[in-house]
């Protein structure tokens, strides 16, 4: 177990394309478990590889349902269209709205590389979609409608 720390807007290799994974190594093993340890110390939903300096195709997610491990994901369909405020660990404190859509079906090998698909919806279909951008250099505030709001601005927006 162990916390790595995350890159934040501004590193650079937050706009790197990630690399395939080959084969789980121990290594490649221990960055999953390093990422979901990230995620849940974070409080975030999902973590992509890069996030933590890691150039490799790996995005582990878990919307409140239990951790979801996705390497080499590839989103095969998507249906609908959802408009929502979306945050980003390594944005840490601002939200902004994008629209996603609102189905998604993703193919993707899990930690034993056993090839799966997973469909999600609403949440969970925005938490693929933000993850899998992050393995291409891709960061939420490249797509947001309008502008980035700090969450305490949007709290007290909230108690009006
Ligand atoms: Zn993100």
């Amino acid at each position: 177990m162990a916390i790595r720390s995350i890159r934040t807007l501004g590193d650079p290799v937050l706009r790197k394309v990630s690399k395939e994974v080959k084969e789980i190594t121990p290594k490649i093993t221990k960055l999953i478990d390093d990422m979901l340890d990230t995620m849940y110390e974070e409080e975030g939903v999902g973590l992509a590889a890069p996030q933590v300096g890691m150039l490799k195709r790996i995005v582990v997610i878990d919307i409140g349902d239990g951790p979801i491990i996705l390497i080499n994901p590839v989103i095969i369909a998507t249906e609908g269209e959802q408009t929502g405020f979306e945050g980003c660990l390594s944005v840490p404190g601002k939200s902004g709205t994008v629209t996603r859509p609102n189905k998604v079906t993703v193919r993707a090998f899990d930690e034993n590389m056993d090839e799966f698909e997973l469909t999600g919806t609403e949440l969970l279909a925005r938490a693929i979609c933000h993850e899998c951008e992050h393995l291409d250099g891709i960061v939420y505030v490249d797509k947001v409608e309008g502008r980035l709001y700090d969450n305490e601005e949007l709290e007290e927006m909230e108690e009006e």
